[in-house]
């Protein structure tokens, strides 16, 4: 079913176009659908009675095309609508759906006969819930007037511990200990915010990098902070910095960092490599792309929610990328650095738990300000 508003010609130059359209069922009873286009789409999604909206941004509707629809799904037709030089690919459902979190979204890059793909997987349900069992429990309890929403999965890591003590201030202050202080912290308030949180290390334990981002996969975090702390060869040098997961790092000192961090492992006497090597493999076939902009969008709102706790920030962008081993998982996540413990005043900082209270606030605003669902 196809149905097009009339567009005026040539009152647009969309810089995208739709080239297929298909559903399919994937385990679990979820149902899957593709939007195909020739470039990056540019994607929002909202939620009408018994609709799912998708709507794309700078993209042309393609009537040549028809949309290849397997049995069994929820859909019963998808239907396209132009506005201007925005696209909305409307689908119609035989049931309502909860709302589609993050997780079951990916983008895909062209590869072989596909060019980029948008992937949604999705459930009956309440919109508004994020899970099928929820939605079910809520349909059936009449009295309840709002769904159970699920509660999020974060990881806080607090980084180094037992014979790794991390970099260590002139005043003796060690890495290992001020970062496990917040994480502690931080635990407290993501829990009482209604976050899932799990430590990777509650004490002072040594810990290995590939395990920590093993712990965030075991948990199925939604999302995973590590905590550190910094040294500079510049004893002036202060404030926070926030790095992503890059294989090439954004500049020569998220290089240095990331193998000052990741050198770590080296005091372990095994490597990583055959986690590294899973990941690695999982990641290159479908997520990739979706957990690094994920992570992008988080480490983004982090830096603001110190900046809007005027916590110093170190100079230089607000977001640097570097191939820090701890972040090689399928889960999207930050590495936080918090402070420089090389500097003489913000060790002392670093120490006080009101300073510590303050990080707390900043990292759990950015997760509260974090969009888990789109
Ligand atoms: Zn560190």
């Amino acid at each position: 079913m196809l149905a097009l508003t009339a567009l005026p010609r040539m009152a647009f130059a969309a810089r995208n176009s739709l080239r297929s359209l298909r559903t399919g069922v994937q385990p679990g009873g979820k149902t899957r659908l593709v939007i195909e286009t020739a470039t990056r789409p540019s994607y929002s999604l909202s939620y009408p009675t018994n609709q799912l909206i998708v709507t794309l941004s700078n993209t042309a509707a393609n009537t040549g095309i028809s949309p290849k629809l397997a049995s069994g799904t929820l859909v019963k037709s998808l239907a396209q609508a132009q506005a201007g030089d925005t696209l909305q690919i409307i689908v119609n459902l035989n049931k309502p759906i909860a709302q589609v979190p993050k997780s079951n979204i990916l983008l895909l890059e062209p590869n072989g006969d596909n060019d980029y793909r948008l992937v949604l997987d999705f459930v009956a349900g309440t919109p508004g819930a994020t899970s099928a069992t929820a939605a079910t429990a809520t349909a059936q309890s009449s009295k309840k007037t709002t769904a159970p929403t699920k509660k999020y999965v974060i990881v806080v890591d607090a980084g180094h511990g037992g014979k790794d003590p991390g970099c260590i201030g002139k005043g003796g202050t060690r890495e290992k200990d001020v970062v496990l202080s917040v994480a502690r912290k931080l635990k407290k308030q993501l829990d009482a915010n209604g976050f899932q949180t799990h430590l990777t290390r509650a004490g002072d334990t040594y810990l290995k990098l590939a395990e920590r981002a093993a712990i965030a996969e075991r948990k199925k975090a939604d999302l995973f902070i590590s905590l550190h702390a910094n040294a500079n060869p510049s004893r002036a040098m202060k404030g926070f910095s926030i790095y992503t997961l890059s294989e090439k790092a954004s500049d020569e000192e998220a290089k240095k960092l990331a193998e000052a961090e990741n050198a770590a492992d080296k005091i372990g006497v095994e490597g990583f490599t055959e986690f590294e090597e899973n990941i690695r493999i999982a990641l290159s076939s479908l997520q990739q792309h979706a957990v690094a902009e994920m992570s992008e969008e988080y480490a983004t709102g982090a830096a603001r929610a110190f900046k809007n706790k005027s916590i110093t920030q170190q100079p230089g962008p607000d977001v640097r990328h570097a191939p820090f081993a701890v972040l090689r998982s399928t889960v999207p996540g930050a590495l936080l650095e918090l402070g420089h413990l090389s500097n003489s005043s913000e060790e002392k900082l670093l120490k006080t738990s009101a300073h510590q209270d303050k990080l707390v606030a900043a990292i759990v605003k950015s997760v509260k300000n974090y969009n888990f669902d789109v």
